[in-house]
């Protein structure tokens, strides 16, 4: 793991009220955890950010006292005031003070909630989405180093557990090897469940990793991404055990040359569904358009799923320091499947990678890399 440089929020709630006549508001108030985290530098699992013209105030529970305040300091928050509180919305309630539209994230607010802050106001609720989210999927060089090592952490991971990849070895004792070796290299942990999926479990996009134990010919999709400081990292690899059948190999191919012409689109400027459009291109004129069900990508940041989604039809235009997955594959049911994934940094003329684990289907394996 190698040394990664401070993490900064600086600036960040400012860029938030300049905002505010955009979103018609006068105070913006943050629930969901990840924006929290990412506006004020606040880890706790309960809390509530008001930013006002004038101020910001995290409420929080009594748990996260000193952690909040200790976090903040760190991150670079600013003036922000702490206040423990059991009831959150009241409190939060009064640091809205006399704004007279108040944001709230519409996506992340529940029925219940908004009700509870209707009654706690006497302003207007203004609903809005994706206004941080949308701040957030462009990063900076901290974050960007975070999300190199969590995904430098399973290139190395992966290579280190290849030599498992061969008959009578089940798809649970590979994914556990594979957890346990991310945190061995300095990882939080996997960012999210690691799929192993074998033979006709492999044509399931989202299979969980289970007792089957691998036989010659089988297709192996591995899914992994690492958790390092709160970013996460996310791969696909697709093996193939022993002797590639002609049907297998021919789909890796497939998928293997649509991905790479993906990669190879991505630049600041393009829409975000012209990534999808290119993979899918490729995949329909070799017959298996119908195979391949889920969008081409993800944004990928502090949370596994973000913006921009590269998907078909979504006109969000890339921006250089956008991380998205390309992942295009083919699912052919009862037989087996192949997706293949890269994380990619999108930049002015192109995209750097940041996973960088072989492609290659073959086992037996190549030797690990630590
Ligand atoms: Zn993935
Ligand atoms: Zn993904």
């Amino acid at each position: 793991m190698p040394d990664l440089p401070p993490l900064s929020v600086r600036g960040r709630l400012e860029r938030l009220r300049d905002r505010f006549d955009d979103l018609g508001c006068d105070a913006f108030v943050v629930h969901d955890l990840v924006n929290i985290r990412w506006c004020s530098g606040f880890t706790g699992s309960n809390g509530v950010l008001v930013v006002t013209a004038g101020g910001a105030t995290l409420v929080t529970d009594s748990r996260y006292g000193t952690q909040a305040a200790a976090e903040l300091e760190a991150a670079g928050a600013g003036d922000v005031a702490v206040e423990i509180a059991d009831q959150l919305v009241a409190v939060a309630a009064a640091a809205v003070g006399d704004a007279g539209r108040v944001a709230l994230e519409a996506d992340e607010v529940t029925w219940a909630g908004r009700d509870r802050w209707d009654a706690a106001l006497d302003g207007e609720l203004v609903p809005t989405e994706g206004v941080i989210a949308a701040m957030r999927a462009v990063k900076t060089e901290a974050e960007l180093a975070r999300m190199r090592a969590a995904a430098g952490v399973v290139d190395d991971a992966l290579a280190a557990i290849r030599p498992l990849l061969r008959p009578g070895v089940s798809e649970q004792q590979i994914a556990r090897a594979l957890d346990d070796g991310m945190r061995d290299r300095g990882a939080v942990g996997p960012a999210y469940e690691t799929i192993v999926a074998s033979g006709p479990n492999s044509a399931l996009p989202h299979a969980r990793p289970g007792p089957r134990e691998l036989v010659d010919g089988d297709l192996v999709v591995v899914d992994a991404g690492a958790l390092v400081d709160g970013y996460r990292s996310d791969m696909t690899r697709t093996f193939v055990v022993g002797e590639a059948g002609e049907r297998a190999a021919e789909i890796h191919d497939v998928v293997t040359r649509a991905q790479a012409a993906g990669v190879a689109s991505v630049r600041a400027g393009i829409e975000a569904g012209d990534v999808d459009r290119v993979c899918r291109g490729i995949i329909t004129d070799e017959g298996y358009g119908e195979f391949f069900g889920h969008g081409t990508g993800h944004g990928v940041g502090l949370d596994i799923h973000e913006l921009p989604a590269v998907r078909r039809g979504n006109t969000d235009i890339l921006q250089p320091g956008h991380v998205i997955t390309v992942e295009p594959g083919i699912y052919l049911p009862g037989f087996g499947g192949v997706r293949v994934e890269d994380l990619v940094v999108v930049t002015e003329d192109g995209c750097r990678p940041l996973t960088n684990h072989p492609k290659e289907p073959v086992c037996p394996p190549s030797p690990p890399t630590t």
